[in-house]
């Protein structure tokens, strides 16, 4: 596998409900190791396109490729629990009657041994090791949090699927935990597609932005690229409330 292949490829993906497109022709790539955002208004289409790659929906049309191997066409399709796909949403809940490291250790598979050294690292890469045996209502939405990221890492996902995962947190909060979430991801080395309708988000965590507009990528680039010479009015005014 050449270090060029992208993580995740999409292709021409297209997702039509009831006559309407809601995503239109999306084509994206994610390199190993970068954090690419898709960035866009409520209602752009980008959960759709999430869903979509996770596989808990099927595209119209269009072609979706993890590692260079294809996983989904419309004729073809891997289950999700069989794409190596990482997930975590706003209210991807822990499951509250698993201690934290059995919430941790869920996805994992091998020895008790390895199981709990895959565990007992990822916890304290993010300070929580001291919480291995509290329950999720034993914890602060922070530390929630923080705990339903190592989750998702813990099998070591070839791609990173993360919707909106900062929205139920208040705004102290949510800078700091950014930032700690973008301090693990690169460690872990996970390549990451990462949606959100907040630019100042986009612009902290990106290594690349998509930015979508009704179901369209209307520019793609490095955040300073796109902050600096954005393609058109619409686009400029999405980024103005920046401070
Ligand atoms: P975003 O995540 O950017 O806010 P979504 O992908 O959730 O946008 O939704 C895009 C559009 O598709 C919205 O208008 C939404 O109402 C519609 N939509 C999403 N899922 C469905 C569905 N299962 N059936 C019908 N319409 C849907
Ligand atoms: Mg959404």
């Amino acid at each position: 596998m050449s270090s060029l292949t992208p993580r995740l490829e999409i292709q021409n993906i297209t997702r039509v409900f009831g006559g309407r497109t809601v995503v239109d022709d999306v084509s994206l790539k994610v390199m190993p190791g970068q954090v690419t955002c898709l960035l866009g208004p409520s209602g752009c289409g980008k959960s759709t396109t999430l869903r979509v790659i996770a596989g808990v929906d099927m595209q119209d049309s269009g072609n979706i490729f993890i590692d260079g191997n294809l996983v989904c066409d419309t004729v073809f399709r891997v289950p999700p629990e069989r794409r190596s796909v990482g997930l975590m949403f706003q209210d991807f809940a822990l499951f509250p009657h698993l201690s934290v490291a059995e919430n941790v250790a869920f996805g994992l598979s091998g020895s008790r041994a390895e199981k709990r050294r895959r565990v007992e690292q990822l916890l304290e890469r993010v300070d929580l090791l001291g919480h291995i045996d509290d329950y999720p209502h034993q914890l602060s939405g922070g530390e929630q949090q923080r705990v339903a990221l190592v989750r998702a890492l813990a099998p070591r996902p070839k791609i990173m699927l993360m919707d909106e995962p900062f929205s139920g947190l208040d705004n102290r909060l949510r800078d700091e935990i950014r930032d700690d979430t973008l301090s693990v991801l690169k460690e872990e080395g996970a390549a990451v597609l990462l949606v959100t309708h907040e630019p100042d988000e986009a612009m902290r965590m990106a290594d690349e932005i998509a930015l979508m507009r009704h179901g369209k990528i209307v520019q793609q680039g490095a955040p300073y690229n796109i902050y600096n010479a954005p393609v058109d009015r619409a686009a400029a005014a999405f980024f103005s409330d920046i401070n």
